[in-house]
């Protein structure tokens, strides 16, 4: 069952000096419950590809259909709606310094107009999936950037969204704290059933959580397929 799916898809951008194509030719099919990853250098266009997957970025051609709506034919309010199912993480965490760890999870709560006293209950649970219930007072400034990638990763799941999209979320982390994330995730997946999509430059993060695959380069996929039929071991 296809929770994604990219047809014919291109992304150019116009500039004052030249046309510039961050994408071209894009198929792409993520079926539901998989963790799928999309791999390549910088500047390969993964950054664009994410942000046509959730309509921040409308395709110059080609279509993308989540859940097999064509998101091209959404009204404004319907878009508002698909978005709320497709939580993102992200390399710099992108959290509230304002606000405390149950503060921050509750944000997109609140903003989805649940109820204060119904949405620090859900923030708590949250905190207890992703192992940080002793840290629920605490201000960002005072976690890791593990413990917060946590935080941002209970917040992104608020909502209860069909799909996680986390974008170079281990890159600012170690080895060991990079571990234990993609332990989490790969947690997530098989607890929640939640898709999981994965954008790195990192081999060593493909190989450890991913089922299936997407090679980018140059604005092109070079490769797709199942992880364990495109890399070799040792
Ligand atoms: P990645 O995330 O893999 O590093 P990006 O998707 O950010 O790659 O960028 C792919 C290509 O598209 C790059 O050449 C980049 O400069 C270009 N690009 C991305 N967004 C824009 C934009 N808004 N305007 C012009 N060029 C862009
Ligand atoms: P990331 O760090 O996730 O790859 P970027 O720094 O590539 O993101 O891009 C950040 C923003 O700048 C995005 O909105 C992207 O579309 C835009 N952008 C990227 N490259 C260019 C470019 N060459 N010209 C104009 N805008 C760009």
């Amino acid at each position: 069952n296809a929770i994604i799916r990219i047809e014919n898809l291109e992304k150019s951008f116009i500039t004052k000096k030249n046309t510039v194509t961050a994408l071209r030719d894009i198929n792409l099919t993520i079926r539901e419950g998989e963790i799928f990853g999309i791999i390549g250098m910088s500047g390969a266009g993964k950054s664009t590809l994410v942000r046509c997957i959730n309509y921040l970025e409308r395709p110059t051609k080609g279509k993308v259909f989540f859940n097999g709506l064509d998101m091209s034919k959404l009204s404004r309010r319907e878009l508002e709606k698909t978005r709320q199912s497709i939580g993102m993480i992200f390399q710099q965490f992108n959290l509230l310094m304002q606000r405390t760890t149950i503060g921050n999870i509750c944000f997109p709560l609140e903003i989805a107009g649940v109820p204060k006293e119904e949405a620090r209950k859900r923030a708590y649970e949250l905190l207890e999936l992703v192992g940080l219930k002793e840290k629920d007072k605490a201000y960002p400034s005072e976690l890791s950037g593990g413990q917060k990638q946590r935080v941002a990763i209970a917040r992104a799941l608020a909502n209860n969204p069909k799909v996680l999209l986390c974008d170079e979320a281990t890159s600012a982390l170690d080895p060991k704290t990079t571990r234990s994330i993609l332990a989490l995730l790969k947690d997530i997946n098989a607890r929640m059933g939640i898709t999981i999509v994965v954008i790195t430059h990192e081999m060593r993060v493909i190989e450890e959580i991913c089922t299936s695959v997407a090679i980018i380069d140059d604005s092109r996929i070079a490769e797709t397929g199942r992880v364990d039929s495109i890399f070799t071991r040792p």
